[in-house]
């Protein structure tokens, strides 16, 4: 991944681990307000660069339903940013493939940045349950 694509999902794993440890109250008020919100101005700006506003909704609505253990996985993605195997795929990795090929899709990862499987490993991920 290249450098600036790289700190660009730092900054959204950073934006998203600080608005799950603020209240949950005041997100779901966020969520619900819409993009409109006064306070959003810290995050539109890179949402609007990325094109995404509807993520920003989608997403924060998914987060309250599992704030814990997202941070979690948000905490771990932040670390592989900083080990350089950010974006990989675990369970690709795994099986032994190559980096180039266990790369996750960037699509993936703009809606999901903390991902830490391709869509293919997921689906047999959730198959096994
Ligand atoms: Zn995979």
């Amino acid at each position: 991944m290249k450098p600036d694509e790289l700190s660009e999902f730092r900054t959204m794993l950073k934006l998203l681990q600080a608005r799950l440890r603020g209240d949950v109250e005041q997100l779901q008020e966020e969520a619900f307000a819409g993009s409109e919100a006064g306070n959003e101005s810290r995050s539109s700006n890179h949402m609007a660069e990325m094109g995404s506003d509807a993520w920003d909704l989608d997403f924060s609505l998914q987060l309250v339903e599992s704030d814990q253990g997202v941070l979690e996985e948000i905490s771990l993605a932040l670390k592989k940013v900083d080990a350089g195997s950010y974006g990989l795929c675990e369970a690709c990795l795994d099986l032994g493939k190559a980096e180039a090929k266990a790369r996750i899709p960037k699509a993936r990862l703009q809606a999901i940045p903390h991902a830490r499987n391709c869509i293919e490993c997921e689906r047999i991920k959730e198959n096994r349950r």
